[in-house]
């Protein structure tokens, strides 16, 4: 019998579709006509390339419903969310669309020699890996910059998004890409092995889990193939005694909330100094509450389900021994399989779970601190290094404070976000690498000395 991919809406808990693996002749196949495709998609002008970019824009824009659709009922996302997911996607192609060409000119730079500049060649077949929680945006990310720059793509996504994974490869098809220039692999993550050591693929791309990326890392490393990782965060969002609460408190919520809590970049752990600590927890709490959990596809719905129940059932042991550690539960915490309710841990201190480990669901950790230095010293205490959010008024005091965050971002009186024009990533177990913007597209690129006397 043949392996099979089965896919479980986690609200319902119904089948939605099941499958079946590439076998190893397919793959194969797959990796040959992404090779010839590359000899022939570098050679395009990057002008052709953009206009490829403006189609799938249109087609995201016209088809986002549908897309938003797919990802509730295979992730649970929350339909509105899901839009505003596919219009971001649309942004991340016109921002390519009007900078792609400068960013991948050549760049003159002056020396002895007659003539000398910077050529940025692509490099080949770039294999991303991706994962469940934005499940179009994380490939977008990838695929936009890397196939403008000239590179083609092959795209192994998280078992439980492989609807999307196949429509994404269609919309591709749709827009005008040939065939061959963005494949899906419907491979399990085991077999991923043998495809990173082909000749063909020439660097790999990880969004996901700690384990995930170290994992990835040694296959790669071991055939001298550079990656790039996106992997976990425990964002701190330091809560200053001059914060703002009736103009930020909303984006606090968010910070932590959106997308059932199920993104690296959420604020993870609320640091507040002890003067606003008060206030601050009764209007955040207040704000929790009133959260409207409902079925994904239901446009009043803020919260749902988490994507699967094992996910869930892990982020109820990370509370379950933060509390036995001396963590107080303040609201919520209540599960029914992918169901969690958004939750509120106060007493919160470095050595629990839900302060060293990162919390991927709808939990709150929230730490007094006593001053700025300590909201400092508690922020940066992290093996993680994706971004730091600080809210207050006093904007003169952090000039002088950004290069004691070590993270990949810093973002003041708004919450950690990616944005196409600037770059994301992380330091320590964050991972490495930068995606969107100019150093985005420039990750998969061969940066090329060229020298004429
Ligand atoms: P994973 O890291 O396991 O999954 C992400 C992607 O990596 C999927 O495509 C998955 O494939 C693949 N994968 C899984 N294990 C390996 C491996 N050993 N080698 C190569 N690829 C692998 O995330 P989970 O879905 O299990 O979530 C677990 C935790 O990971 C979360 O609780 C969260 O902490 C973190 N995470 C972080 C994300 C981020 O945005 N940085 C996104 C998702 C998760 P398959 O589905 O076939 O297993």
């Amino acid at each position: 019998m043949k392996k099979q991919i089965t896919t479980t809406n986690p609200y319902t808990g119904e089948v939605i579709d099941k499958y079946d693996y590439h076998t190893s002749e397919e793959i194969s196949n797959i990796l040959t006509r992404s090779d010839s495709t590359f000899k022939i998609w570098s050679q395009t002008e990057i002008s052709d390339r953009t206009k490829l970019l403006q189609n799938l824009a249109n087609l995201l824009e016209e088809n986002k419903e549908e897309y938003a659709r797919l990802m509730a009922n295979e992730m649970g996302k929350p339909i509105t969310q899901g839009i505003a997911e596919i219009e971001k996607c649309a942004l991340l192609c016109d921002f390519y669309i009007a900078n792609a060409d400068n960013f991948l000119a050549d760049q003159i730079i002056k020396t002895e020699a007659n003539e000398s500049f910077i050529s940025y060649d692509p490099l080949g077949t770039i294999l991303s890996i991706m994962p469940w929680n934005y499940p179009f945006w994380q490939v977008f990310r990838f695929a936009v910059p890397t196939l403008t720059a000239g590179n083609v793509g092959l795209l192994k996504h998280a078992s439980n998004s492989t609807g999307t994974a196949i429509t994404i490869e269609k919309l591709l098809l749709d827009a005008g890409y040939p065939k061959g220039c963005f494949q899906t692999l419907l491979i399990n993550h085991k077999d991923l092995e043998a495809v990173i050591e082909n000749d063909i693929v020439k660097a790999v791309t990880l969004t996901g889990s700690e384990k995930a990326g170290k994992s990835i890392a040694s296959i790669a490393g071991n055939s001298l193939k550079k990656t790039v990782l996106e992997l976990g965060g425990n964002n701190a969002c330091v809560i200053l005694d001059d914060a703002d609460l009736d103009k930020y408190l909303d984006t606090m919520v968010s910070a932590r909330m959106q997308n059932n809590g199920q993104s690296c970049i959420a604020a993870k752990r609320f640091i507040v100094t002890q003067k606003i600590y008060d206030t601050f927890l009764e209007q955040f709490t207040q704000k929790i509450k009133a959260l409207k959990y409902g079925d994904p596809l239901n446009q009043e719905t803020y919260m749902s389900v988490m994507a699967r129940e094992d996910l869930a059932e892990e982020l109820e042991k990370q509370v379950s021994q933060s509390l036995q550690k001396g963590a107080k539960l303040h609201f919520g915490n209540n599960r029914e399989k992918a169901k969690y309710q958004p939750t509120i841990i106060t007493n919160v201190t470095p050595g629990m779970p839900v302060f060293d480990e990162e919390t991927f669901g709808p939990v709150a950790a929230v730490v007094k601190a006593k001053d700025y230095k300590e909201a400092m010293q508690l922020a940066t205490n992290s093996r993680f290094g994706l971004g730091t959010m600080i809210f207050t008024n006093n904007i003169d005091n952090i000039y002088d404070h950004i290069s004691q965050i070590p993270d990949g971002a810093l973002f003041i009186n708004e919450m950690v976000k990616s944005d196409p024009r600037l770059p994301f990533g992380g330091t320590k177990a964050s991972g490495y690498g930068r995606e969107l913007s100019k150093e985005g597209i420039l990750e998969f690129v061969n940066t090329k000395t060229v020298y004429i006397n």
